[in-house]
Protein backbone atom coordinates (compact mmCIF):
# COMPACT_ATOMS: atom_id res chain seq x y z
CA UNK A 1 0.00 0.00 0.00
CA UNK A 2 1.36 3.69 -1.10
CA UNK A 3 -0.73 5.01 2.84
CA UNK A 4 -1.62 8.41 2.66
CA UNK A 5 -1.08 9.88 -0.44
CA UNK A 6 0.70 12.93 0.99
CA UNK A 7 2.92 15.16 -0.39
CA UNK A 8 4.51 17.04 2.36
CA UNK A 9 1.37 18.60 4.24
CA UNK A 10 -1.22 18.02 0.86
CA UNK A 11 -2.95 15.16 -0.47
CA UNK A 12 -4.49 13.24 1.24
CA UNK A 13 -8.15 11.60 0.73
CA UNK A 14 -11.09 13.63 1.81
CA UNK A 15 -14.19 11.54 0.85
CA UNK A 16 -17.14 10.78 1.83
CA UNK A 17 -18.15 6.98 3.04
CA UNK A 18 -19.21 6.14 0.07
CA UNK A 19 -16.51 6.66 -1.91
CA UNK A 20 -13.78 5.51 0.41
CA UNK A 21 -14.80 1.98 -0.92
CA UNK A 22 -13.99 2.48 -4.35
CA UNK A 23 -10.73 4.97 -3.68
CA UNK A 24 -9.56 1.87 -1.67
CA UNK A 25 -10.29 -1.03 -4.13
CA UNK A 26 -8.50 1.18 -6.84
CA UNK A 27 -5.43 1.92 -4.73
CA UNK A 28 -4.91 -1.86 -4.15
CA UNK A 29 -5.60 -2.59 -8.23
CA UNK A 30 -3.12 0.02 -9.16
CA UNK A 31 -0.34 -1.53 -6.60
CA UNK A 32 -1.14 -4.62 -7.90
CA UNK A 33 -1.09 -3.70 -11.62
CA UNK A 34 1.86 -0.91 -11.52
CA UNK A 35 4.11 -3.79 -10.59
CA UNK A 36 2.86 -6.52 -13.22
CA UNK A 37 4.98 -6.72 -16.49
CA UNK A 38 2.38 -7.91 -18.92
CA UNK A 39 0.31 -4.72 -17.78
CA UNK A 40 3.02 -2.46 -18.23
CA UNK A 41 3.72 -4.25 -21.31
CA UNK A 42 0.21 -3.73 -22.49
CA UNK A 43 0.71 -0.05 -21.72
CA UNK A 44 3.36 0.84 -23.65
CA UNK A 45 1.80 -1.38 -26.49
CA UNK A 46 -0.76 1.03 -26.74
CA UNK A 47 1.32 4.30 -25.93
CA UNK A 48 3.63 3.26 -28.89
CA UNK A 49 1.36 2.29 -31.55
CA UNK A 50 -2.12 3.78 -30.48
CA UNK A 51 -1.26 7.02 -28.96
CA UNK A 52 1.92 7.67 -30.88
CA UNK A 53 5.13 7.48 -28.63
CA UNK A 54 7.02 8.44 -27.66
CA UNK A 55 6.16 12.14 -29.06
CA UNK A 56 9.35 13.94 -30.69
CA UNK A 57 11.67 16.86 -28.84
CA UNK A 58 11.72 19.56 -31.55
CA UNK A 59 14.23 22.31 -31.44
CA UNK A 60 12.43 25.91 -31.99
CA UNK A 61 15.34 27.28 -33.27
CA UNK A 62 13.54 30.71 -34.54
CA UNK A 63 11.90 31.37 -31.33
CA UNK A 64 14.63 30.21 -29.18
CA UNK A 65 16.82 32.36 -31.32
CA UNK A 66 15.47 35.63 -31.40
CA UNK A 67 15.09 34.92 -27.11
CA UNK A 68 18.83 34.17 -27.11
CA UNK A 69 18.10 30.67 -25.79
CA UNK A 70 17.74 27.00 -26.99
CA UNK A 71 14.50 26.18 -26.77
CA UNK A 72 13.44 22.14 -27.39
CA UNK A 73 9.68 21.83 -27.86
CA UNK A 74 8.34 18.44 -26.22
CA UNK A 75 5.38 17.83 -29.18
CA UNK A 76 2.68 16.43 -27.06
CA UNK A 77 0.40 18.06 -29.37
CA UNK A 78 1.18 15.26 -31.96
CA UNK A 79 -0.42 12.44 -29.17
CA UNK A 80 -3.41 10.75 -30.44
CA UNK A 81 -6.27 13.52 -30.04
CA UNK A 82 -3.77 15.90 -29.96
CA UNK A 83 -2.96 16.98 -26.26
CA UNK A 84 -1.53 14.67 -23.13
CA UNK A 85 -4.41 13.59 -21.92
CA UNK A 86 -4.84 10.71 -24.14
CA UNK A 87 -1.69 8.84 -21.99
CA UNK A 88 -3.80 9.21 -18.24
CA UNK A 89 -7.03 8.34 -20.30
CA UNK A 90 -5.27 5.00 -21.95
CA UNK A 91 -3.71 4.10 -18.66
CA UNK A 92 -6.81 4.46 -16.47
CA UNK A 93 -9.09 2.55 -19.19
CA UNK A 94 -6.46 -0.26 -19.28
CA UNK A 95 -7.25 -0.29 -15.47
CA UNK A 96 -10.20 -0.49 -15.48
CA UNK A 97 -10.45 -3.42 -17.61
CA UNK A 98 -8.05 -5.23 -15.53
CA UNK A 99 -10.01 -4.80 -12.42
CA UNK A 100 -12.87 -6.15 -14.35
CA UNK A 101 -14.81 -2.88 -14.81
CA UNK A 102 -17.14 -3.03 -17.88
CA UNK A 103 -18.19 0.82 -17.79
CA UNK A 104 -16.01 4.23 -17.43
CA UNK A 105 -17.08 7.41 -16.40
CA UNK A 106 -15.14 10.90 -17.01
CA UNK A 107 -15.83 14.49 -16.11
CA UNK A 108 -14.84 17.31 -18.52
CA UNK A 109 -14.54 20.85 -18.91
CA UNK A 110 -13.53 21.95 -22.38
CA UNK A 111 -14.51 18.55 -23.13
CA UNK A 112 -10.61 17.04 -24.24
CA UNK A 113 -10.46 14.70 -21.20
CA UNK A 114 -14.21 13.78 -22.29
CA UNK A 115 -12.62 13.02 -25.91
CA UNK A 116 -9.70 11.42 -24.56
CA UNK A 117 -11.43 9.14 -22.27
CA UNK A 118 -13.93 8.57 -24.96
CA UNK A 119 -11.34 7.61 -27.29
CA UNK A 120 -9.62 5.10 -25.36
CA UNK A 121 -12.85 3.09 -23.92
CA UNK A 122 -13.69 2.86 -27.82
CA UNK A 123 -10.56 1.04 -28.43
CA UNK A 124 -10.29 -0.83 -25.51
CA UNK A 125 -14.25 -1.91 -25.30
CA UNK A 126 -15.39 -0.13 -22.59
CA UNK A 127 -18.99 1.68 -22.07
CA UNK A 128 -18.64 5.13 -22.02
CA UNK A 129 -20.88 8.23 -19.92
CA UNK A 130 -19.33 11.51 -19.77
CA UNK A 131 -20.27 14.48 -17.18
CA UNK A 132 -20.23 18.13 -18.79
CA UNK A 133 -21.65 20.79 -17.19
CA UNK A 134 -24.41 22.72 -19.47
CA UNK A 135 -22.96 25.79 -19.93
CA UNK A 136 -19.47 23.69 -21.12
CA UNK A 137 -21.94 21.26 -23.50
CA UNK A 138 -22.87 25.00 -25.20
CA UNK A 139 -19.52 26.31 -25.08
CA UNK A 140 -17.98 23.28 -26.57
CA UNK A 141 -20.94 21.75 -28.75
CA UNK A 142 -18.40 20.34 -31.53
CA UNK A 143 -16.43 18.17 -28.81
CA UNK A 144 -19.66 16.63 -27.48
CA UNK A 145 -20.31 15.67 -30.82
CA UNK A 146 -17.08 13.76 -30.81
CA UNK A 147 -17.13 12.43 -28.09
CA UNK A 148 -20.72 10.76 -29.37
CA UNK A 149 -19.03 9.94 -32.68
CA UNK A 150 -16.84 7.47 -30.35
CA UNK A 151 -19.74 5.94 -28.54
CA UNK A 152 -19.47 7.70 -25.21
CA UNK A 153 -22.97 8.83 -23.62
CA UNK A 154 -22.53 12.76 -22.63
CA UNK A 155 -24.36 13.50 -19.62
CA UNK A 156 -25.13 17.53 -18.93
CA UNK A 157 -25.08 18.51 -15.39
CA UNK A 158 -27.53 21.09 -14.22
CA UNK A 159 -26.67 22.12 -11.19
CA UNK A 160 -24.18 25.18 -9.87
CA UNK A 161 -22.69 27.06 -12.16
CA UNK A 162 -23.23 24.42 -14.69
CA UNK A 163 -19.33 23.94 -15.64
CA UNK A 164 -16.37 21.40 -14.91
CA UNK A 165 -16.36 21.47 -10.70
CA UNK A 166 -20.27 20.86 -10.73
CA UNK A 167 -19.44 18.10 -13.63
CA UNK A 168 -17.19 16.22 -10.96
CA UNK A 169 -19.19 16.61 -8.43
CA UNK A 170 -21.55 14.62 -10.17
CA UNK A 171 -19.39 11.73 -11.22
CA UNK A 172 -18.17 11.42 -7.68
CA UNK A 173 -22.38 10.54 -7.03
CA UNK A 174 -22.48 8.56 -10.14
CA UNK A 175 -19.18 5.90 -8.86
CA UNK A 176 -20.32 5.97 -5.16
CA UNK A 177 -23.46 3.83 -6.86
CA UNK A 178 -22.08 2.44 -9.62
CA UNK A 179 -18.14 0.86 -8.45
CA UNK A 180 -19.33 -2.51 -9.31
CA UNK A 181 -19.10 -2.38 -12.97
CA UNK A 182 -17.69 1.14 -13.10
CA UNK A 183 -14.39 2.80 -13.01
CA UNK A 184 -13.90 7.05 -12.54
CA UNK A 185 -11.15 8.65 -15.04
CA UNK A 186 -10.23 11.31 -12.99
CA UNK A 187 -8.73 13.80 -15.77
CA UNK A 188 -5.27 15.57 -14.11
CA UNK A 189 -2.94 14.91 -11.06
CA UNK A 190 -5.82 15.70 -8.75
CA UNK A 191 -8.43 14.50 -6.33
CA UNK A 192 -8.05 12.35 -3.44
CA UNK A 193 -5.45 9.61 -3.15
CA UNK A 194 -4.71 7.78 -4.90
CA UNK A 195 -5.62 9.94 -8.27
CA UNK A 196 -2.75 12.56 -8.03
CA UNK A 197 -0.30 10.13 -7.53
CA UNK A 198 -1.62 7.40 -10.23
CA UNK A 199 -1.90 10.28 -13.11
CA UNK A 200 1.73 11.79 -12.63
CA UNK A 201 2.31 8.01 -13.57
CA UNK A 202 0.92 7.93 -16.25
CA UNK A 203 1.98 10.86 -17.49
CA UNK A 204 5.40 10.41 -16.66
CA UNK A 205 6.39 9.03 -19.72
CA UNK A 206 6.43 13.01 -20.80
CA UNK A 207 9.48 13.65 -18.60
CA UNK A 208 11.38 10.32 -18.94
CA UNK A 209 11.21 10.91 -22.82
CA UNK A 210 11.92 14.58 -22.24
CA UNK A 211 15.35 13.95 -20.48
CA UNK A 212 16.58 11.26 -22.76
CA UNK A 213 15.89 13.05 -26.21
CA UNK A 214 17.24 16.60 -24.68
CA UNK A 215 20.36 14.87 -23.71
CA UNK A 216 20.69 13.25 -27.22
CA UNK A 217 19.75 16.73 -28.62
CA UNK A 218 21.47 19.13 -26.80
CA UNK A 219 24.72 16.66 -25.35
CA UNK A 220 23.46 17.69 -21.76
CA UNK A 221 19.70 18.55 -19.17
CA UNK A 222 18.22 21.35 -19.46
CA UNK A 223 18.40 24.49 -17.16
CA UNK A 224 14.90 24.57 -17.50
CA UNK A 225 12.14 22.69 -17.75
CA UNK A 226 8.75 24.47 -18.29
CA UNK A 227 4.70 24.01 -18.35
CA UNK A 228 1.33 25.09 -18.06
CA UNK A 229 -0.38 24.24 -15.21
CA UNK A 230 -4.13 23.61 -14.56
CA UNK A 231 -4.68 20.55 -12.71
CA UNK A 232 -1.52 19.80 -12.72
CA UNK A 233 -0.81 16.94 -15.03
CA UNK A 234 1.19 17.44 -17.99
CA UNK A 235 3.73 19.90 -15.89
CA UNK A 236 3.82 17.13 -13.25
CA UNK A 237 4.60 14.32 -16.06
CA UNK A 238 7.30 16.64 -17.34
CA UNK A 239 8.90 17.60 -14.30
CA UNK A 240 8.59 13.60 -13.14
CA UNK A 241 11.38 13.02 -15.36
CA UNK A 242 14.00 15.65 -13.63
CA UNK A 243 12.80 16.14 -10.08
CA UNK A 244 16.30 14.45 -8.83
CA UNK A 245 17.72 16.73 -10.89
CA UNK A 246 18.84 19.36 -8.65
CA UNK A 247 20.39 21.70 -11.18
CA UNK A 248 17.35 21.70 -13.07
CA UNK A 249 14.60 24.61 -12.36
CA UNK A 250 11.24 23.68 -12.59
CA UNK A 251 8.48 26.37 -13.61
CA UNK A 252 4.95 26.08 -13.67
CA UNK A 253 3.10 28.51 -15.44
CA UNK A 254 -0.80 29.49 -14.27
CA UNK A 255 -3.66 31.42 -15.96
CA UNK A 256 -3.38 34.69 -15.09
CA UNK A 257 -6.38 35.89 -16.64
CA UNK A 258 -7.44 39.43 -17.05
CA UNK A 259 -5.87 40.35 -13.75
CA UNK A 260 -4.98 38.88 -10.27
CA UNK A 261 -8.00 40.36 -8.61
CA UNK A 262 -10.16 38.00 -7.37
CA UNK A 263 -12.32 36.07 -9.85
CA UNK A 264 -10.10 37.53 -12.72
CA UNK A 265 -8.11 34.67 -12.60
CA UNK A 266 -6.96 31.02 -11.91
CA UNK A 267 -3.24 31.64 -10.48
CA UNK A 268 -3.81 29.72 -7.38
CA UNK A 269 -0.38 29.98 -6.44
CA UNK A 270 -0.30 34.38 -7.07
CA UNK A 271 0.59 36.31 -4.16
CA UNK A 272 -1.69 38.69 -2.18
CA UNK A 273 -5.54 39.14 -1.24
CA UNK A 274 -6.60 37.40 -5.13
CA UNK A 275 -3.89 34.44 -5.33
CA UNK A 276 -5.13 31.24 -3.19
CA UNK A 277 -5.04 29.44 0.60
CA UNK A 278 -4.26 25.84 1.17
CA UNK A 279 -8.38 24.69 1.59
CA UNK A 280 -9.89 21.05 0.48
CA UNK A 281 -11.76 21.09 -2.68
CA UNK A 282 -12.49 17.62 -4.45
CA UNK A 283 -10.81 14.90 -2.42
CA UNK A 284 -7.65 16.56 -1.85
CA UNK A 285 -5.87 19.20 0.39
CA UNK A 286 -3.74 21.89 -1.65
CA UNK A 287 -3.96 25.50 -2.88
CA UNK A 288 -6.96 26.99 -3.29
CA UNK A 289 -8.80 29.83 -4.35
CA UNK A 290 -11.57 30.62 -2.64
CA UNK A 291 -13.03 33.49 -0.23
CA UNK A 292 -12.60 34.86 3.60
CA UNK A 293 -15.43 32.21 4.62
CA UNK A 294 -14.09 29.81 2.49
CA UNK A 295 -16.07 29.24 -0.62
CA UNK A 296 -14.40 28.57 -3.83
CA UNK A 297 -13.96 31.49 -6.05
CA UNK A 298 -15.00 31.82 -9.81
CA UNK A 299 -12.29 31.66 -12.06
CA UNK A 300 -11.51 32.89 -15.40
CA UNK A 301 -8.69 32.01 -18.37
CA UNK A 302 -9.07 32.44 -22.17
CA UNK A 303 -8.13 28.53 -22.38
CA UNK A 304 -10.99 26.47 -20.25
CA UNK A 305 -8.26 24.00 -19.69
CA UNK A 306 -6.00 26.47 -17.09
CA UNK A 307 -9.75 27.60 -16.13
CA UNK A 308 -9.88 25.28 -12.30
CA UNK A 309 -9.81 26.70 -8.79
CA UNK A 310 -7.92 23.81 -7.19
CA UNK A 311 -4.66 22.79 -8.22
CA UNK A 312 -3.16 19.27 -8.02
CA UNK A 313 -1.48 18.59 -4.38
CA UNK A 314 2.01 17.69 -5.57
CA UNK A 315 2.37 21.22 -6.85
CA UNK A 316 1.11 22.92 -3.50
CA UNK A 317 4.29 20.57 -2.14
CA UNK A 318 6.24 21.49 -4.80
CA UNK A 319 5.86 25.18 -4.48
CA UNK A 320 6.17 25.15 -0.78
CA UNK A 321 9.76 23.54 -0.50
CA UNK A 322 10.55 25.84 -3.43
CA UNK A 323 12.00 22.90 -5.68
CA UNK A 324 9.33 24.21 -8.32
CA UNK A 325 8.59 27.71 -8.79
CA UNK A 326 4.41 29.05 -10.08
CA UNK A 327 4.29 32.06 -12.06
CA UNK A 328 1.29 33.67 -14.20
CA UNK A 329 0.57 34.96 -17.55
CA UNK A 330 -2.58 37.09 -18.90
CA UNK A 331 -4.99 36.01 -21.71
CA UNK A 332 -3.30 39.23 -23.41
CA UNK A 333 0.42 37.45 -23.50
CA UNK A 334 -0.74 34.03 -23.81
CA UNK A 335 -2.79 35.09 -27.62
CA UNK A 336 0.49 36.81 -28.24
CA UNK A 337 2.47 34.18 -27.85
CA UNK A 338 -0.10 31.29 -29.32
CA UNK A 339 0.70 34.15 -32.67
CA UNK A 340 4.19 33.95 -32.26
CA UNK A 341 4.71 30.42 -31.89
CA UNK A 342 2.72 29.90 -34.85
CA UNK A 343 4.32 32.71 -36.95
CA UNK A 344 8.23 31.73 -36.08
CA UNK A 345 8.02 27.56 -36.04
CA UNK A 346 5.31 26.51 -37.78
CA UNK A 347 2.90 25.34 -34.96
CA UNK A 348 -0.27 26.30 -33.60
CA UNK A 349 0.18 25.76 -29.83
CA UNK A 350 -3.09 25.26 -27.48
CA UNK A 351 -3.88 28.15 -25.73
CA UNK A 352 -3.17 26.32 -22.12
CA UNK A 353 0.41 26.07 -23.57
CA UNK A 354 0.96 29.23 -25.09
CA UNK A 355 1.13 30.04 -21.54
CA UNK A 356 4.19 28.49 -21.09
CA UNK A 357 5.87 30.02 -24.01
CA UNK A 358 4.21 33.51 -22.87
CA UNK A 359 6.29 33.23 -19.61
CA UNK A 360 9.60 32.28 -21.84
CA UNK A 361 9.05 35.22 -23.73
CA UNK A 362 8.45 37.69 -21.00
CA UNK A 363 11.69 36.40 -18.92
CA UNK A 364 13.87 35.58 -21.64
CA UNK A 365 16.61 37.68 -20.55
CA UNK A 366 17.15 35.70 -17.61
CA UNK A 367 17.48 32.26 -19.78
CA UNK A 368 20.50 33.57 -22.34
CA UNK A 369 22.05 30.74 -23.93
CA UNK A 370 20.30 27.91 -21.22
CA UNK A 371 18.63 24.72 -22.60
CA UNK A 372 15.19 25.23 -21.94
CA UNK A 373 12.40 22.19 -22.29
CA UNK A 374 9.37 23.37 -22.54
CA UNK A 375 6.33 20.87 -22.56
CA UNK A 376 3.60 21.83 -25.55
CA UNK A 377 0.76 20.02 -24.18
CA UNK A 378 -1.46 20.40 -26.67
CA UNK A 379 -2.38 21.12 -29.94
CA UNK A 380 -4.42 24.11 -30.79
CA UNK A 381 -7.19 23.68 -33.76
CA UNK A 382 -9.67 23.49 -30.73
CA UNK A 383 -8.63 26.97 -30.21
CA UNK A 384 -8.06 28.87 -33.23
CA UNK A 385 -12.19 30.16 -32.81
CA UNK A 386 -11.74 31.88 -29.58
CA UNK A 387 -8.22 33.33 -30.94
CA UNK A 388 -10.66 34.74 -33.67
CA UNK A 389 -13.30 36.28 -31.22
CA UNK A 390 -10.36 37.63 -28.79
CA UNK A 391 -8.92 39.28 -31.66
CA UNK A 392 -12.41 40.57 -33.47
CA UNK A 393 -13.18 41.62 -29.05
CA UNK A 394 -9.71 43.84 -29.62
CA UNK A 395 -10.31 45.15 -32.70
CA UNK A 396 -7.37 42.89 -34.35
C1 LIG B 1 -6.44 19.96 -20.13
C2 LIG B 1 -5.25 20.61 -20.72
C3 LIG B 1 -4.29 21.28 -19.92
C4 LIG B 1 -4.42 21.47 -18.44
O1 LIG B 1 -4.46 20.30 -17.68
P1 LIG B 1 -3.24 19.82 -16.81
O2 LIG B 1 -3.81 18.72 -15.99
O3 LIG B 1 -2.77 20.98 -15.99
O4 LIG B 1 -2.18 19.36 -17.74
C5 LIG B 1 -3.17 21.81 -20.55
N1 LIG B 1 -3.00 21.72 -21.89
C6 LIG B 1 -3.90 21.10 -22.68
C7 LIG B 1 -3.65 21.04 -24.14
C8 LIG B 1 -5.05 20.53 -22.12
O5 LIG B 1 -5.94 19.92 -22.93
Amino acid sequence: MSGTGRFGRFGGRYAPETLMGPLLELEAAYELFKAEPSFQAELSALLKDFVGRPTPLTKAAKLGGSLGLELYLKREDLAHTGAHKINNSVGQCLLAKRMGKTRVIAETGAGQHGVATATAAAKLGLTCVVYMGAVDMERQALNVFRMRLLGAEVRSVDSGSRTLKDAVNEAMRDWAGSVKTTHYVLGSALGPHPFPSMVRDFHACIGWEARAQVRAQAGRLPDLALACVGGGSNAIGLFSGFLSDPAVELVGVEAGGTGLEPGRHAARFAAGPGGGAPGILHGTFTMLLQDAHGQVRETHSVSAGLDYPAVGPQHADLAESGRARYESVSDVEALDAFDRLAREEGILPALESAHAVAWLCREAAAYKGKVVVLNLSGRGDKDVDSVRRAREASGG
